[in-house]
């Protein structure tokens, strides 16, 4: 089961920046949606990061109490989008944006779609979707991202996946909003930028990029640049917004700057490798982002040890950065020390105010890599806390599914691999270990029930 849970070639595997790989699809429409797939990325830092940088604006959108998610797509494109209540944002458009200001505008753009009302009836349809494996299917998403991810001439891909078919009235709602919709949504960004005290400057940057570089036989041209035309006069009447703010020189505080490098460090060293990382660090190659980056390129590529000293000299220099605290952790448990990870990880934990997830599993991983008894059952119970309330992190099954195994609970041990599956859109395998599970349960138990639920689910749009 590992391997599906695995992912593309282009990210590697570790506890932090887990790249959750395709979420295939197998209830599309079409055969061509079928195959498609969101790669998605899970990781606390970037999330965090991300959340903070939207949650002002959603306020002065009046979103707050919407439950906008934000979902990272590994993709190296510029994209951001909104589907139903999540907000997609590829890894590529956060690495690209030098600023967290720059990506902050585009947010606030795409705020401005939401609480605009933008394609309010696709929207709805697509919210209805219960999880991202739907929704790659209603979309149609995957065959765009994937297109891009897979091959530089990104548009070329995403145009053979535009004709396809299948859901691409779906799709073309998604990509192109009506003229009169973007400069509203310009409109509204401006309003929630200005409410919350912030530039619109790299926002127009950010459209300004994109205008000079509209070609459409280009060899790469962005998603975000197809379905966001920047006509001249709208880039100037919003310059002229932008320009007449009081904050429009302000820029981004160096804490949260800082913040944003180790951010694209962390993409670049995941995603791209080492040197990609180190371009992105040529004027400050001494910094902490610099520092941080090479750390977890040692990490990924070079000897543990140096990597420890290096995770090490970081947590030194912030003892409270949550995430200095998960490399090391990650580090020592890919280097067999499992039960000074889970330590490393519970300090984690302590200092990270997001409350991710992601971290609770890495410690439950942990302790359950020590394979004693007692911390085989503190395991299990700090993997389930997390999937409580992050139900679709569906890599945190795998270890549930171990530490019920190891621990003898087998049906419980099915019934997390069956979750697993459910989350990941492998309905079939899903069904099959959801009924192995319910065969050895008490009838109308709590987990008997979900099980039929995984039993009797139908996928949306699938005849049958
Ligand atoms: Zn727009």
């Amino acid at each position: 089961m590992a391997s599906l849970f695995r992912s593309s070639l282009s990210c590697l595997r570790a506890a932090a920046f887990v790249c959750l790989g395709a979420v295939t699809s197998l209830g599309g429409t079409a055969s061509a949606i079928a195959q498609s797939n969101v790669p998605i990325v899970r990781d606390a830092e970037i999330e965090a990061l991300v959340r903070d940088y939207a949650r002002p604006i959603f306020k002065a959108a009046g979103l707050s109490k919407s439950g906008i998610d934000i979902v990272l797509v590994n993709d190296p494109s510029f994209n951001a989008f909104v589907a139903g209540r999540r907000m997609f944002i590829n890894t590529g458009a956060l690495m690209q944006a030098e600023t967290p200001n720059e990506i902050i505008g585009v947010i606030a753009h795409e705020a401005g779609h939401i609480a605009g009302g933008h394609q309010e009836r696709l929207r709805e349809q697509l919210a209805r979707a219960q999880t991202m494996a739907i929704l790659a299917t209603l979309l149609g998403v995957g065959a765009i991202a994937a297109g891009a991810a897979t091959d530089t001439a990104g548009l070329g891909q995403a145009g053979a996946g535009i004709a396809m078919g299948g859901s691409e009235m779906a799709r073309r709602g998604l990509l192109g909003y009506q003229r009169t919709e973007e400069s509203t949504a310009d409109r509204s960004a401006i309003t929630y930028l200005e409410a919350t005290g912030q530039s619109a400057k790299g926002m127009l940057v950010t459209f300004k990029r994109f205008q000079d570089a509209l070609s459409l036989s280009g060899t790469r041209v962005d998603p975000y640049q197809v379905s966001h035309p920047m006509p001249r006069e709208r880039i100037s009447s919003l310059e002229t917004l932008a320009k007449s703010s009081p904050h429009y020189d302000k820029s981004d505080s160096a804490a949260l700057q800082q913040r944003h490098d180790m951010m694209r460090g962390k993409i670049a060293v995941y995603t791209q490798g080492q040197a990609a990382a180190s371009r992105l660090f040529r004027k400050d190659p001494r910094g902490l982002a610099a520092q941080y980056a090479d750390a977890q390129a040692t990490f990924l590529y070079g000897n543990p040890a140096s990597a420890l000293r290096k995770a090490d000299a970081l947590v030194k220099l912030q003892p409270n950065n949550p995430y200095f605290h998960e490399l090391r952790g990650d580090i020592l448990l890919r280097s067999n020390k499992p039960a000074e990870a889970a330590a490393s990880f519970a300090k984690a934990i302590k200092l990270d105010p997001s409350n991710s997830s992601i971290l609770q599993v890495a410690y439950g991983q942990a302790l359950l890599t020590t394979g004693k008894p007692d911390n085989l059952k503190a395991a299990a119970a700090e993997i389930r806390k997390a999937l409580a309330r992050d139900k679709e992190y569906f890599n945190g099954y795998t270890y549930l599914a171990q530490a019920y195994g190891q621990l003898g609970q087998v049906s419980d041990a099915e019934l997390a691999t069956a979750e697993g599956y459910f989350y990941s859109g492998n309905y079939q395998q899903a069904r099959i270990f959801a009924a192995r599970a319910q065969s050895k349960m008490k009838r109308g138990t709590p987990p008997w029930i979900r099980a039929q639920d995984i039993i009797n689910y139908k996928v949306p749009g699938k005849k049958k």
